[in-house]
Parts: C-alpha cells; structure tokens; sequence
C-alpha cells in the first residue's frame, strides 16, 4: 500500500508499444532531411502523393453536389452500422463486382479511407510474431500498420526492368509456416506500374499453392492508363480469398474526404472468422463519416466516364514528357508507368561521386534548383527518386529543366571523364 503511495508521487506516464511503434517512414525520412529551396527559384514540390494540392485537377462535381445534398436532406447525421449504410455497401458492391466476381452489400465494410482498411485487414488477418509479405519498393503504411502490431514484414522484390512486376521465386522463398498473408498493390504507389492478368494469375497461382490470403490494394483501381487493362485480382481467381482494399480517395481526387471500403471476396467461406473479425473491429471506430457515406450512391453511380478520362489524359501526357526528358538526362533512368500518379526514377549514384545516395542527391536537387523529389529511400528502395504526375504541365518542363542542369553539373562519367559542365572531377 505505502509502495503504491510512493510511485505514485511523481508522474510518469510512457505511451504504449504500440504507439511508440508506429513509424511512418516517409515522415521520418523527410523530417530528417535539409530542405532549403534556393531562394532565387520557385519551388516546385513532386514529392506531395495529394492530387488536390496544385489545384490544377478539378475535382469531381457529382461529389460535391452528393456530399451538399446530404447535408440538406438532414438525415445523415447520425450513427450507422459500424460498417456503414446499407445503401452505401450496396452501391460500393455495384461498383466493385465483375461478372466473374460478384459481392453484395454483406461483402463491403466502409472505412475512414483506405488506408484505415489496410489498418483493419493486417490486424484482422496476423497475430503478432506471424509475418505478412508486403512489395518492396511499397507503400510505406504496410510497414508502419504491420511493425507497431508486432507482425513481421517480408519484402518481396519487384523488378524494375520487368516494369515492376513481382519477383515470384523470391514471394515463394519467404512464405514459412507463420506467414499470414501478402499485399498485392495493383496499380502501384510508389511505381505507376499495372500488372498483366497474366502476372496477376502468376501471383494468384502461388496463393492457392501455399493457401495464403490476399491483401489487394486496390486504390488506384481503374486507374491506368489508355493502352493499359485493369483486372481486380479477385475477378481472376475462384479459389483464393482476397479482402479488396479501395476507396474515392485516388480516383475521385477527395483524400481529404476519408472515405474507403474493405470488399471481403471469398466464395468458399474459407474467411468466415476473418469477416467476423472485420466487423469487430470496424467497431472499435463506429463508422466513417455519414455526409460521404450518404453521397456514396450518387457519386459512384452518376460520376461521368469524362471525368476521369480527363485526370487519366493530364497524368499520362506528364509521364510521357517526364519520361522522354528523364531518359535524355545522362545518369538517370526513368521507368515508364502504365497508371496511377507516380513515375520512379533510378539514378546511377556512382556516376554522381560528390554524392552517397538518393537522399543526399535530393538534397543537393532542392538547395540549388527548388525541385523537390521524393528519395525512394522513403520506401527502403535506394537510389531512385519518386516523382508525382499530377503537377501542372507547364510546371514538368520546367523541372526537368532544373533537374537536367543539376544532374550535367555533377555527373562524372565512369572512367573518371566528366562529360557535363563545371563538374566534380574524380572522387571514386
Ligand atoms: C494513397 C494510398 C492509400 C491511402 O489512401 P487513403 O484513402 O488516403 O487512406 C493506400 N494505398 C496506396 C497505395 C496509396 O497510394
């Protein structure tokens, strides 16, 4: 009793594990990171994955309206299920379902964007000590959700001169007896990359193999590029289970919004717990925002095929000239994406000696000319650079401008010939 009495005279409050635990790298990384544009040029950020920050891409007007809409009619302001309308499950099934993989409303769990179902299905499916296989280079959150639970991650290499797609001996080296699951991200943050469905049901193959369940993350669904075909993985496959993560975060240009959805795909009832486990935990939150939830239908059903036909044109018509000006830029290899925001950009950091790695090179990048890159170390991925389509047009050439003097300045040729201007000579 008296003991008790005494630690308690001063405060010392700790957070949890798990809290302490739940590291975004991205953060981390650039926080750490000397960011001092050169005053005499404008910054130009292509590092920001938020389509909305230019102000260049109109976001869909069928939402707003929606969203103003439940606002007026007054009935959106109280609790739902904690896994949302019944009308918003329904409309989200709808739109989800392909004539080879049909959901319902009972499939859909609504979630505060999708990030919060990545949250859900990682706790959901793994214990802590099991381990999860997650693409590398990937989305940064897999890792943050899955480390501060405890669960192990397992990178699994994608091949960037086979546009991105996964090394499949290296996903079947990993899985051990505790491995729980695998995140497919198909269409890619951070590689703009869209899988076959022939690499699709090369994955797909190995899941049934070695009865693992699948994560899709399916943000960017839909999202590709004209040449390019999106196939949902559980539209291929009648065997394996797959919780589909998506939401109007990317496609409807709302992140703000939060608004996202689990769609549980499994005809053989192989996740009947696991889809009683979703629905607990959904509880733990209540539910995501009515407003949105209630503008669901509309804006799914009646958003017109202009829409996003028009942010698909702006995002290619940017990868292509990135991509052309990038590939002219001795010491760097651009790889040409097939969908989403993103390109990746390799740099060939022996031939730039003054600098070790992405990060200082990005460093060095904003200081002198005001361009800001993502390092792709921010995904554990070393020596490229991330860079986002969604910028004005007339801003890219600009910034390849920039980029293309820096990097002429100090690229030094393999034999020690610096074949730019003003170089730095030597230092191998
Ligand atoms: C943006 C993004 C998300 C998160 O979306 P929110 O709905 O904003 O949580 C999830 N996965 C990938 C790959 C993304 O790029």
């Amino acid at each position: 009793m008296s003991d008790k009495i005494k630690k308690c005279k001063t405060w010392n409050v700790p957070c949890s594990v798990m809290a302490e635990n739940s590291v975004n790298p991205i953060r981390n990384l650039v926080d750490s990171m000397t960011i001092t544009p050169n005053p005499e040029k404008d910054m130009i950020a292509l590092s920001i994955g938020d389509p909305t920050i230019f102000g260049n891409l109109p976001y869909c007007e069928v939402a707003e309206n929606a969203v103003i809409e439940a606002i007026k009619g007054r009935k959106s302001n109280g609790y739902t299920a904690s896994v949302g309308y019944e009308s918003a499950r329904l409309a989200v099934a709808d739109y989800t379902s392909t004539p080879t993989s049909v959901v319902t409303a009972k499939d859909v769990i609504l979630t505060s964007g999708c990030s919060s179902a990545l949250d859900l299905c990682i706790s959901c499916l793994a214990n802590p000590g099991q381990n999860m296989l997650m693409p590398l280079p990937g989305f940064s959150i897999y890792k943050t959700l899955a480390e501060s639970l405890g669960i192990e991650v397992r990178n699994y290499k994608l091949l960037p001169e086979k546009s991105w797609e996964a090394d499949l001996n290296h996903i079947e080296e990993l899985i051990d007896e505790n491995t729980a699951g695998i995140i497919v991200n198909n269409p890619s943050n951070p590689c703009g990359s869209v899988y076959s469905k022939e690499h699709l049901e090369a994955i797909l193959e190995i899941c049934e193999k070695n009865k693992l369940p699948v994560i899709a993350d399916e943000i960017y669904e839909h999202f590709v590029f004209c040449g390019s075909k999106y196939y949902s993985l559980a539209s291929l496959t009648t065997t394996v289970p797959i919780l589909s993560c998506s939401g109007l975060t990317k496609r409807f240009l709302v992140p703000g919004w939060r608004m996202g959805w689990i769609v549980i795909h499994d005809l053989n009832d192989i996740f009947v717990n696991v889809r009683r486990g979703l629905v607990k935990l959904s509880q733990r939150i209540l539910g995501p925002n009515t407003l949105v939830q209630q503008a669901i239908p509309d804006i799914l059903k009646n958003t017109s095929s202009e829409f996003f036909e028009d942010t698909l044109v702006h995002m290619k018509n940017n990868a292509e000239i990135f991509y052309s000006r990038f590939r002219e830029i001795i010491g760097l290899t651009p790889i040409m994406p097939q969908g989403a925001m993103y390109m990746m950009v390799g740099i060939d950091i022996e031939t730039f000696p003054v600098f070790k790695c992405d990060i200082q090179f990005v460093e060095a990048l904003v200081k002198e000319q005001s361009v800001f890159c993502l390092p792709a170390s921010c995904f554990q991925y070393p020596n490229y650079f991330r860079v986002v389509l969604t910028i004005p047009e007339t801003k890219v050439a600009e910034a390849c401008d920039r980029i293309e003097e820096f990097c002429k300045k100090y690229y030094v040729a393999r034999n020690g010939m610096n074949n730019g201007n003003n170089g730095v000579n030597g230092h191998h």
